[in-house]
């Protein structure tokens, strides 16, 4: 039996990682002027992951990060005009339609019915705000919740919050180290929807995946069947 079920959102409900890519992509474009394509490929990444102790997780973040590599990159040279094409990258991703992926809201609806959902995004809450907002989605979720890290505490937290049993908890998402670790750490369920691009901060040994059982579909379009299976155990 489940009493909840809960969603991540960025490249579980919606497409968020391939809006990183593509501005990485313009970044790296904007940066070879000032030395040879390929050169620093992976500082980029890097100083977003060390960044996220000082900012957090989002678009906010990910834009200071690409300043802040930009300057290292070009060891001081980058002009105030090339700073500002790196902001407008930023602000066309805050911008931008929310993409939602194929069967997600027929897959809400259905549920909906059902089962009081969740939706569960870590990130900047004004960002996380927006687009859920924007999804057209928040009518089919009883709960919103933001928070800073997912972890097998915070998780906990949430649950306790809402006076659900780890047990009779469902968590669905993309990530495996921010959505489906924690949540089979403290006794929930949970089902594992890869996404085709897992940022490097996102990504996990499969050593660390093999220890656990967890369900995995290929699209939101599986998941009530699977659900009418669990409701019954
Ligand atoms: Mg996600």
């Amino acid at each position: 039996m489940l009493d909840m079920i809960a969603f991540d959102a960025d490249d579980t409900l919606w497409h968020n990682e391939s809006r990183y890519l593509e501005a990485k992509d313009r970044f790296k474009q904007l940066l070879s002027t000032y030395h040879s394509p390929g050169w620093g490929e992976n500082r980029l990444d890097e100083t977003e992951i060390q960044n996220i102790r000082s900012y957090g997780y989002g678009i906010k973040s990910f834009t200071l990060s690409m300043i802040e590599t930009a300057i290292e990159l070009t060891d001081g040279q980058i002009t105030a005009r090339d700073i500002e094409e790196i902001l407008g990258l930023g602000k066309r991703m805050l911008e931008a339609e929310v993409q939602l992926f194929e069967h997600v809201e027929e897959t809400l609806a259905k549920l909906a019915r059902d089962y009081p959902l969740m939706l569960i995004t870590k990130g900047d809450l004004f960002e996380q705000q927006r687009k859920i907002e924007r999804s057209g989605l928040a009518q089919y979720f009883r709960h919103i919740e933001v928070v800073g890290e997912k972890t097998g505490a915070s998780y906990r937290v949430l649950l306790e919050k809402h006076h659900v049993e780890p047990h009779r908890f469902l968590m669905v998402g993309n990530s495996m180290r921010s959505d489906i670790l924690p949540v089979l750490e403290i006794g929930g369920r949970a089902v594992y929807i890869p996404y085709q691009h897992t940022w490097l901060h996102e990504q996990v040994s499969t050593d660390e995946t093999q220890q656990h059982e967890y369900v995995e579909l290929e699209d939101l379009g599986q998941l009530p069947e699977l659900v009418a299976r669990l409701g019954k155990q």
